[in-house]
C-alpha cells in the first residue's frame, strides 16, 4: 500500500503521469487496489479493484482532465473487501475533498455513526471515509481548509499517513502517525509519498516527515508545522540512490 502526491507547476509534467509513476514505484509494497484524485475546479477521481493496469485502462477511456495537483493510492484493503468502491481516493458527498490513507482509523465506527446521524452518506465499508466528511463537516462550519483538515485529523486515532485535496484549490494537506511519509522538493513542484521510489526519478531532496507533524504542499513551498500549527524547520536531505 501507498501514498503519492504531486503539486506541480503546470508547465513541465502532467500530474497524472507523475502519479502514475509514483503508484508504479510503490507496487512492491503490494496492493489490492488503485486510484488518483485530479484537483481543478472540479475534482476528478478514477479508481480500480485491481492492478495498476487496470486503473491505466480506465484513464484511457476517459477525457482525463490537465491539472495543478492531484493524489493517488494503492489499497491494501483493512476495512472493506477490496473492491472499485472501497478503493481510494474518498470524498465527501460534495466532492469537495479527496482523501487517500494508509493505516487504520481505529475510532471509524463511532465517527461514522455521528457523521451518518448528521446525514452524511456513506459510500464505501472503509475506515477512511470518515476523513472527507469529516473535513467537510468543518468546512462547512466555517473553517479554511487547513484548519478543517487539521480538526479532522484531531479526531482520528489509529495510524495514517493521510494526504488531501481540495476543489479549487492549488495545495495538499499532508500528515501522518505510525505510518510512513517523505516529501520531495524540485523546480518543478513538491512530492509526498509513503517512500522515496515514488518520486525519486524527479527528484533526491527529501525531508521526513515525522509523526504528529502536517505539511502543506504548493508548487514552489513546503511548509511543515506540528500539531499545535507552529512552523518548524525541517531538515532537507539529499539522499543516495542507485536506481
Ligand atoms: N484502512 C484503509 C482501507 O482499508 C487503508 C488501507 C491501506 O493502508 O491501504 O481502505
Amino acid at each position: 500500500c501507498g501514498i503519492i502526491g504531486y503539486a506541480g507547476d503546470g508547465y513541465d509534467k502532467e500530474v497524472l503521469d507523475v502519479l502514475l509513476t509514483g503508484l508504479s514505484g510503490l507496487e512492491y509494497r503490494g496492493y489490492d487496489s488503485a486510484g488518483v484524485a485530479l484537483a481543478d475546479e472540479t475534482i476528478s477521481v478514477y479508481k480500480s479493484e485491481g492492478e495498476l493496469e487496470e486503473l491505466e485502462a480506465i484513464l484511457k477511456e476517459e477525457d482525463v482532465p490537465s491539472v495543478p495537483v492531484g493524489i493517488g493510492h494503492t489499497r491494501w484493503s483493512t476495512h472493506g473487501p477490496p473492491s472499485d468502491r472501497n478503493a481510494h481516493p474518498h470524498t465527501d458527498n460534495e466532492s469537495s475533498v479527496a482523501v487517500v490513507h494508509n493505516g487504520i482509523i481505529e475510532n471509524y465506527e463511532s465517527l461514522r455513526e455521528e457523521l451518518s446521524a448528521a446525514g452524511y452518506v456513506f459510500e464505501s465499508d472503509t475506515d477512511t471515509e470518515v476523513v472527507p466528511h469529516l473535513i467537510h463537516h468543518y468546512t462547512e462550519q466555517g473553517l479554511d481548509e487547513e484548519a478543517a483538515f487539521r480538526k479532522a485529523v484531531e479526531q482520528l486515532e489509529g495510524s495514517y499517513a493521510l494526504a488531501a485535496v481540495f476543489r479549487g484549490s492549488e495545495t495538499i494537506y499532508a500528515t501522518r502517525q505510525d505510518s510512513p511519509l517523505v516529501l520531495g522538493l524540485a523546480d518543478d513542484g513538491t512530492y509526498l509519498a509513503s517512500d522515496v521510489p515514488a518520486f525519486i526519478q524527479y527528484t533526491d531532496e527529501v525531508i521526513y516527515l515525522e509523526d504528529g507533524q502536517f505539511a502543506t504542499l504548493r508548487d514552489d513551498e513546503i511548509v511543515v508545522t506540528d500539531a499545535d500549527g507552529t512552523v518548524l524547520d525541517p531538515s532537507i536531505e539529499t539522499i543516495e540512490w542507485d536506481a
